[in-house]
């Protein structure tokens, strides 16, 4: 049958944060995300939903009037074709406008969501088969006071999660309290990250690493800006850790399983472009055994949709 492109919408939609401000390292704070979905319409009336919401303005090379002047720029040369062949029309994307991944996120997902709808199968389904696993579901916990994070820890372990994610501001003192504080009721079951989001120097991290009590059981996530200096930190640590925004293409992520970089990834839907190329990095990211984090940048609950599809989970 005969399935093609026939109209693309684009809404803008802001999004409050939930728990009022959240703080990151180097000062930065976000109140509300400001969110782009996409509803592509195809020439049986049926209609695919995609999202792309930045995390602010600096969190990667990414901002949200991009991605509306990025759809702008790419639509035109969808239309008409058949949303199904999910590789040709990231091809054609690709083609329209280099890099730019998270304009194609949302473009590439709605073209998936019309492939499921078009066969009445979950996407999870298309991308290789659900698991059936039951999964952790991490936590997110802003740059706070020391006790602050660890009250929030408790209050997170009584909902059910099993992964925590603490998010620290870059100056070694304040950081080892706070990984300390947070760490302090660790149940043996938990799995714990410790998230700098790039705004340690080496030395910040290596003073904050020796300021630690022994035996704290967490991983390192994106300790410092550049690749450089987080094979720098790693030569000098035996901490294991991950990256997430120096991991942002199928380049970036065979770079890192090359240099022996790290155990794990963080990924996210819209830095890799869409479901398509977070299915590639996530395969590759399987084959070297690593830890996979499967996220969004921010979003609503279409953004969440996609990142469960990509973990092969499905709520249908
Ligand atoms: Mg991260």
């Amino acid at each position: 049958m005969e399935l093609t492109i026939s109209r693309i919408d684009v809404f803008q939609v802001d999004l409050p944060y939930s728990g009022g401000t959240y703080h990151l390292s180097g000062g930065r704070q976000y109140t509300s995300f400001d969110a782009t979905v996409v509803r592509i319409t195809a020439n049986n009336g049926i209609e695919g939903w995609g999202e792309s919401t930045p995390f602010g303005y600096n969190y990667i090379a990414s901002h949200a009037l991009g991605v509306r002047a990025g759809i702008a720029e790419i639509a035109p040369h969808l239309t008409g074709l058949d949303p199904r062949r999910v590789d040709r029309m990231n091809d054609v994307m690709d083609d329209a406008l280099t890099g730019h991944e998270h304009p194609k996120t949302a473009l590439d997902v709605a073209c998936w969501d019309v492939f499921g709808k078009s066969v009445s199968m979950p996407v999870c389904e298309l991308l290789g088969g659900r698991t059936d696993v039951e999964m952790p579901i991490i936590s997110s916990i802003g740059v706070g006071e020391p006790e602050e994070m660890r009250a929030t820890v408790a209050k997170l372990r009584a909902q059910g999660y099993k992964a925590q994610q603490l998010k620290i501001g870059g100056e070694p003192v304040r950081d080892a309290a706070r990984i300390t504080a947070a760490l302090a009721d660790k149940q043996p079951d938990e799995f714990f990250l410790v998230d700098a989001n790039g705004g340690l120097t080496v030395e910040a991290a290596l003073r904050m690493l020796r300021l630690l009590p022994d035996g704290l059981d967490f991983v390192l996530e994106a300790p410092c800006a550049t690749w450089r200096e987080c094979m720098s930190l790693r030569r000098r640590t035996n901490i294991p850790m991950i990256f997430d925004e120096l991991a942002t293409s199928d380049a970036s992520v065979i770079q890192m399983i090359a240099d022996d970089a790290v155990e794990g990834v963080g990924l996210k839907i819209s830095k890799s472009g869409g479901l398509t190329k977070a299915r590639h990095q996530r395969d590759m990211c399987i084959a070297a055994a690593y830890t996979v984090s499967v996220q969004e940048t921010a979003g609503s609950d279409i953004a969440f949709a996609a990142t469960l599809q990509a973990l092969e989970l499905s709520l249908v």
